[in-house]
């Protein structure tokens, strides 16, 4: 970390908003410019970064100077390196936070984390969601409601294939009578990881001032914590009279 400051690269696909009229007109720099503006004012030190840059923008040293990494990705999850997969799996490992949103949940990286399918129902329809806190205790929920709504959305829906959240801080619900697990965290080796559902490339959800503060608070609660690596394997006593 530099100073105070938390380190943060937003990775994004950047495909949608280049190529699909719809989303272009929402998000026409791409929806990690969006996030990033708004996490740079909450004081964090944030990059970028896009598939079509080399090595998707994820380099050794990139990685490496990064606390937080933010992942936005939809349709070319496939086409991600295993190289940086890999990488990026491994600096999970060793403390890196990891924010994954929305269409993310089938990302190679969040699959590998999770050990599952992580696939989930999906319908397009544009309707309301509401996002119910369950976790009222959890820094990722500081500054909330009870709940808070979204009006038009796309709908994700249960059974969600993923492992039992080890923390679970929103349940959503969507006017078409679904529910989803919307906010889980996770912890893996030194790692924290929040998905986090809220996000379609063609609607303004990362606009929405509740969404930033749910990404603004998931930031500095999957900081990494500051410590030396734990020794593992074999290990001498450290009584010497036994
Ligand atoms: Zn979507």
């Amino acid at each position: 970390m530099v100073g105070e400051k938390l380190r943060v690269t937003v990775w994004n696909e950047y495909i949608s908003e280049r190529e699909d009229a719809k989303s272009k007109e929402v998000y026409p720099e791409g929806m990690h410019t969006v996030i990033a503006s708004f996490l740079k004012e909450a004081g964090f030190d944030v990059k970028t970064a896009t598939f079509d840059m080399p090595e998707h923008g994820l380099s050794e040293d990139v990685l490496n100077e990064t606390d937080v990494l933010i992942w936005w990705g939809h349709r070319v999850h496939d086409k991600v390196s295993d190289e940086v997969v890999d990488r990026v799996y491994k600096r999970v490992m060793a403390g890196m936070g990891l924010i994954v949103l929305h269409s993310g949940h089938m990302s190679k990286i969040f699959r590998r984390l999770m050990g599952t399918g992580c696939r989930l129902k999906w319908r397009e329809d544009g309707k309301k969601e509401r996002l119910w806190v369950v976790a009222p205790w959890h820094p990722i929920a500081e500054g909330l409601g009870d709940y808070f709504e979204i009006e038009k959305t796309e709908m994700y829906g249960e059974p969600f294939d993923i492992p039992p959240p080890d923390e679970l801080v929103f349940i959503s619900w969507f006017k078409g009578g679904e529910v989803f697990r919307s906010g889980c965290c996770f912890y893996r080796g030194l790692g924290k990881i929040f998905y986090f559902r809220p996000g379609h490339e063609t609607l303004p959800i990362y606009y929405d001032p509740n969404v930033q503060k749910v990404i603004i608070n998931a930031v500095k609660w999957a900081a990494p914590v500051k410590r030396p690596m734990p020794v593992r394997g074999h290990f001498e006593s450290l009584e010497k009279d036994i």
